[in-house]
């Protein structure tokens, strides 16, 4: 009977960065997918890594800076082990703060924007004369960094099982002993939910995640020198890629496990690109989708052991895993092999949420 040393359910970035990390400290791994890896949140998401948005908790702040500096060395790694080009694009963003607050500036380690150097950097861009910030902020193509992700961990002898549906973690006196999918089990000490918006699924149920739908829609630049810049505005932002792509989001709603974009909505975001860069008007729509961002009830993630010994999660990161998979990979592999670990975990703890509230009906 084959077993393991730790066991990931769920193959998105948060599940296959933390494979690596597990597996580069000497331990075997299994990483059980319901799907194809990296399908879900990981392959909807635009990329921004925001360290100091507005939306981010105070919480999480100290850990959205740490893993923003880890990204540089996190991409390269990936992108050099796997021969996958990620896109790690080092431009900066435009930021327009809602107009009730313009002067207010967005956040630290900003640069106002004078109108002329604005024109300058972004020549396609309108902005009527609007307040603006420079935020020192990267991007990286997510579906890219996912793939490579997934290719590292094989290739550094992850095991990887596609396909297959994760119904309970097993137990037997207390302590945990592999898990069930809807067609085997795997057997392992020690196993780590990173099931994304679906986390609260897997027996024994211990967390109360959400899926919080994002839609999007893709568009081909005219030219590859239509944008440069992240632009981020309060009624939508847009991601360039370096091949000429422009990603273009998003919504943040409640809408259960539905994925379906809607038009009303794909073409409110598409005016609102065109408002900005009057240039997309005769851009192609390449793709639209939706994507499930796994939300929790305070919006921080949830890292660690759980009640249960042997049994970890890494989930919850809503808007930002992107950004913070390096960082919960780094934390939670020390967690799970037993070392020190860099950062007190407590705001983050799975036994914060009390078992038998509304939260976990
Ligand atoms: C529209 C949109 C835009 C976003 N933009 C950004 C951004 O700019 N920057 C940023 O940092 N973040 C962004 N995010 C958030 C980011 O995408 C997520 O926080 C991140 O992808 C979560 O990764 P994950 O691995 O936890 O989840 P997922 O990628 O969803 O992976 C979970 C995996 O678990 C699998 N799974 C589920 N249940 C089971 C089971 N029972 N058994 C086996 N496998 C199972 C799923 O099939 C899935 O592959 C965005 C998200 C969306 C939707």
């Amino acid at each position: 009977m084959k077993t393991w040393d730790v066991i990931v359910i769920g193959g998105g970035i948060i599940g296959l960065s933390l494979a690596i990390e597990v597996r580069k400290r000497g331990a075997t791994v299994l990483v059980v997918e319901r799907g194809e890896p990296g399908r879900e949140a990981s392959h909807a998401a635009g990329g921004m890594l925001v360290d100091s948005g507005a939306e981010t908790p105070a919480a999480l702040q100290e850990l959205a800076i740490a893993s923003a500096r880890m990204y540089p060395e996190f991409a390269q790694e990936l992108q050099v082990e796997s021969g996958i080009f990620v896109d790690l694009r080092e431009q900066g963003a435009i930021v327009f703060p809602p107009l009730e607050d313009a002067r207010q500036q967005p956040a630290f380690k900003v640069e106002s924007l004078p109108s002329a150097s604005l024109a300058e950097l972004e020549p396609a861009l309108v902005h009527h004369e609007r307040a603006a910030f420079f935020l020192k902020e990267r991007s990286i193509d997510p579906r890219a960094i996912t793939a490579a992700a997934l290719e590292t961990a094989k290739r550094r002898g992850v095991d990887v099982s596609s396909g297959e549906e994760v119904t309970a973690v097993n137990l037997s006196e207390g302590k945990v002993h592999g898990v069930t999918s809807r067609k085997t089990s795997y057997f392992a000490k020690k196993v780590v939910n990173c099931a994304g918006a679906w986390s609260g699924q897997i027996a024994p149920h211990q967390f109360p995640t959400r899926p919080v739908k994002g839609q999007m829609l893709c568009l081909i630049a005219p030219s590859r020198g239509t944008l440069t810049h992240v632009i981020r505005s309060p009624d939508v932002y847009l991601i360039p890629r370096s091949d000429g792509r422009i990603l273009v989001g998003t919504t943040v709603e409640e809408a259960g496990f539905d994925k379906r974009t809607d038009v009303a909505t794909i073409q409110r975001l598409h005016r609102a690109a065109i408002t900005l860069i009057p240039e997309l008007r005769n851009a192609k729509i390449l793709e639209d989708w939706a994507g499930l961002r796994p939300g929790t009830p305070d919006s921080l993630p949830i890292l660690g052991e759980t009640s249960t010994a042997g049994y970890y999660v890494a989930t919850g990161h809503f808007r930002d895993g992107i950004l913070l998979a390096p960082i919960t990979a780094r934390i939670v592999a020390q967690v799970i092999t037993g070392e020190n670990c860099d950062y007190d975990l407590s705001a983050f703890s799975p036994t914060r949420f009390s078992i038998g509230s509304s939260e976990h009906h």
